[in-house]
């Protein structure tokens, strides 16, 4: 079956085509001199919105952000414009909570915007209220729990939606809210609620956004989960290694436990350490063994899957991305169980799997270049066409 993909100028045509599957994930295609162009594909793989848009973004809450002949759009799944921007707006945000930030009156440049003011339109391409937020570097960020960041003379806070000051901008940094809690930067890292109380104390080095009643912190080498009232709920060995809590797991490294392998050496002294035990001093310069195992834990804290994997990403569709260890290391992909179900054979992925597919990078050296497409059963379902 070919069929004729629907064009965002044959919109109407688009959305009378039932059997047509929807548009739903971001593809594009090289062209040389012409540069990049984006089109979107169905959960099948099949081109829906042919590759000619300057520029795309993935869909959000059922539209997409497009930019095409110099004019910010928002299409649906069909292909159709539900929302276009007046030419005074050089950039905006993705859609969330019915709302985007955009910038009226200043100018585009490189990856950043020059002057104008910036505010949050509609769905139909209206300022809820008279932009007034002015700044590099994008001073205000996407509706989240009913509230956006915004920054006023170098400091952030919040605001609602109709515009209006929630939470007075007085943090250095701060993040979007998830489970009623925004962490913010006063020197240090801690959480507020939405009623701008500050409910864990700014005493953190690092922190992640709350998921699942559960935030990553580390203060200097110590890294734990805490719960909402700021309790330290349970350690991990590796902040640099970690995922927040998806369908009721989260990667994590503990400290590994029971004999070292048989070609081990010793992070110290470099002596052989094979078959001695994780705890145990290094029979050559007496260091404590130590190492560290990539699993998932419950929100108990408990380990669920012991994995031999290098590397670990967060569950998505009950399937989660691990990578295999050494060097021609590749990803796959194991589900709940921990059994391996889609073999390791990508360089890289992007995210995890998202309404049926996946977005991996099928060549060496080039992370960036998730021009591919994978089902669930590991099949390419889409791959860019080389130019
Ligand atoms: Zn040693």
């Amino acid at each position: 079956m070919t069929p004729t993909a629907p064009t965002v100028a044959a919109d109407s045509r688009a959305a009378s085509r039932p059997s047509a599957g929807n548009a739903r994930f971001l593809v594009w295609n090289d062209r040389g001199a012409q540069g990049r162009r984006y089109g979107f594909i169905d959960a099948r793989g099949i081109l829906r919105i042919p590759c000619e848009l300057a520029d795309a973004y993935e869909f959000q809450s059922g539209v997409a952000r497009v930019r095409d002949h110099g004019r910010w759009k928002f299409i649906n799944e069909q292909g159709t414009v539900v929302c276009e921007l007046s030419p005074g707006v050089p950039f905006c945000g993705d859609f969330s909570e019915g709302m985007a930030f955009a910038n009226l009156g200043g100018r585009f440049n490189v990856d950043t915007v020059v002057g104008g003011k910036w505010g949050f339109i509609n769905i139909r391409g209206k300022f809820i209220a008279p932009p007034r937020f002015a700044g590099y570097d994008f001073p205000v960020r996407s509706f989240r729990e009913g509230l956006a960041a915004v920054k006023i003379d170098g400091k952030w806070g919040f605001v609602d939606q109709h515009s209006q000051a929630v939470i007075p901008a007085r943090y250095d940094d701060v993040a979007g809210f998830s489970d009623n809690r925004a962490a913010v930067r006063l020197g240090k890292w801690g959480f507020i609620s939405s009623g701008g109380e500050m409910v864990v104390p700014a005493k953190y080095d690092d922190v992640q956004s709350f998921s699942a009643g559960f935030a990553a912190v580390r203060s200097g080498d110590h890294a734990a989960f805490i719960d909402k009232s700021g309790a330290e709920r349970f350690s991990v060995a590796d902040w640099d290694d970690w995922s927040q809590f998806s369908e009721g797991l989260a990667a994590v490294r503990l400290a590994a436990a029971g004999p070292v392998p048989p070609d081990a050496r010793c992070d110290e002294c470099s002596g052989l350490i094979g078959g001695f035990l994780y705890g145990d001093a290094c029979p050559h310069c007496g260091k404590r063994i130590t190492g560290t195992r990539a699993c998932y834990i419950d929100e108990a804290g408990k380990p669920q899957i012991e994995t031999p994997f290098a590397e670990l990403r967060p569950f998505a569709d009950g399937l989660a991305a691990v990578k295999t260890a050494g060097p021609s290391a590749r990803w796959g992909f194991i589900d709940r169980k921990g059994k391996l179900v889609i073999a390791p054979k990508f360089h890289d992925v992007r995210g995890g799997f998202r309404d049926g597919l996946c977005q991996v990078s099928m060549k060496k050296d080039q992370e960036e270049q998730y021009d591919t497409y994978i089902d669930r059963s590991g099949r390419i379902v889409w791959q860019a066409p080389a130019n």
